[in-house]
């Protein structure tokens, strides 16, 4: 038997790229379909992040038309990670396996029967890779070097140059709902769940059209989440640089105090007012991180869910009356 398998897309103000991407992605199910590759079940799950575009209208009329393409209307916008949770815990209970790809394709489409392939030998989880980065800007290649290598050496075991364009199994996705954490940061949370999993190597394109939604200051909030939600050794960090400078400040006060008892007073103002900002700057790191880690504490105490879903086609049959 094929396995029946869902393509979910989360889709934030898309509609320049989405007509485009969903007849490429109808046109991709239905050449598996047609070789027997995956189920006449499979389907397309669009997850629309409470976009204020027309992006609902897009999937919701395309839907009409195909009973292949389904939608999921979130009540407004939770971000990419949320999204494509929503889309895979709604995904999971109609399929055997479950594709996220972005809904700009930057992802080739076609890598999707090697994910297949890898599905049908026994892997729980395979991940796509990007060969290259050079469809990035130099400035966005370092940085994510830059959070690649610091994550893998504060012992986060992230699989280098994936994004979230990967397949999951049906036992995966049910597994991945155990983890209750609010701050859910999915490329370090897959690797996780430990199963069988392998790597198909892809080339990611340009940006078809639309603007990205990862602006600078989301990606670096994105890493920041990333890093303080697993790992406390940032916060071991600063405590090792308190550690040292209390030890080096005794030092200086010892040899201040020396020069003192020679005679030599000139020593004074400079010294003070440097030592002064560089606890009270210390201090401040520390009290930052602290907060950021309490907040995560705060957060997480509360229990809220991470999306709530208003219109969902995909378990339910097309409400026609429904004004879009
Ligand atoms: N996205 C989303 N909610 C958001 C931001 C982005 O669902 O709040 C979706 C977006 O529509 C796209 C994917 O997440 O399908 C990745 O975004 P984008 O392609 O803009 O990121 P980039 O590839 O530039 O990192
Ligand atoms: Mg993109």
């Amino acid at each position: 038997m094929e396995p029946v398998l869902t393509i979910v897309v989360p889709c934030f103000n898309e509609e320049e790229v989405l007509p485009d991407t969903i007849h490429q992605l109808e046109q991709f199910v239905k050449q598996l379909t047609s070789e027997q590759i995956v189920s006449n079940r499979s389907r397309i799950l669009l997850v629309d992040d409470g976009s204020k575009d027309r992006t609902w209208e897009i999937i919701y009329k395309t839907g009409l038309r195909n009973e292949h393409v389904r939608g999921l209307k979130l009540s407004r916008n939770v971000g990419h990670q949320n999204a494509l949770l929503a889309g895979l815990f709604a995904a999971k209970d109609g399929s055997d396996c479950v594709v996220s790809i972005d809904a700009d394709l930057q992802d080739d489409v076609q890598i999707i029967r090697e994910f297949i392939d890898k599905f049908n030998e026994g892997n729980e989880i395979v991940y796509g890779v990007r060969k290259r980065r050079d469809t990035d800007s130099i400035f966005k290649r370092h940085t994510a070097q830059f959070f690649y290598k610091l994550m893998k050496r504060m012992g986060v075991d992230l699989v280098y140059n994936h994004a979230d364009f990967r397949l999951m199994s049906k036992r995966a996705i049910t597994e991945l709902e155990g983890f209750k954490e609010v701050n859910l940061f999915l490329r370090g949370i897959v690797p996780l769940l430990g199963f069988r999993s392998d790597v198909v190597y892809y080339d990611r394109k340009e940006r078809q059209a639309g603007e990205t939604k990862y602006p600078l200051k989301k990606m670096l909030s994105f890493a920041f989440d990333g890093i303080t939600s697993f790992s406390v050794s940032p916060i071991r960090f600063v405590l090792f640089i308190g550690f040292v400078s209390f030890f080096l400040s005794i030092l200086f006060g010892l040899y201040f105090l020396m020069l003192k008892m020679l005679g030599e007073t000139q020593t004074g103002w400079t010294s003070l007012i440097t030592s002064i900002w560089l606890i009270g700057g210390l201090q401040l790191i520390a009290i930052g991180l602290i907060g950021e880690y309490v907040g995560k504490i705060y957060k997480e105490s509360k229990q809220r869910p991470k999306f709530i879903i208003d219109i969902d086609t995909f378990s339910m049959p097309i409400p026609r009356h429904h004004l879009i």
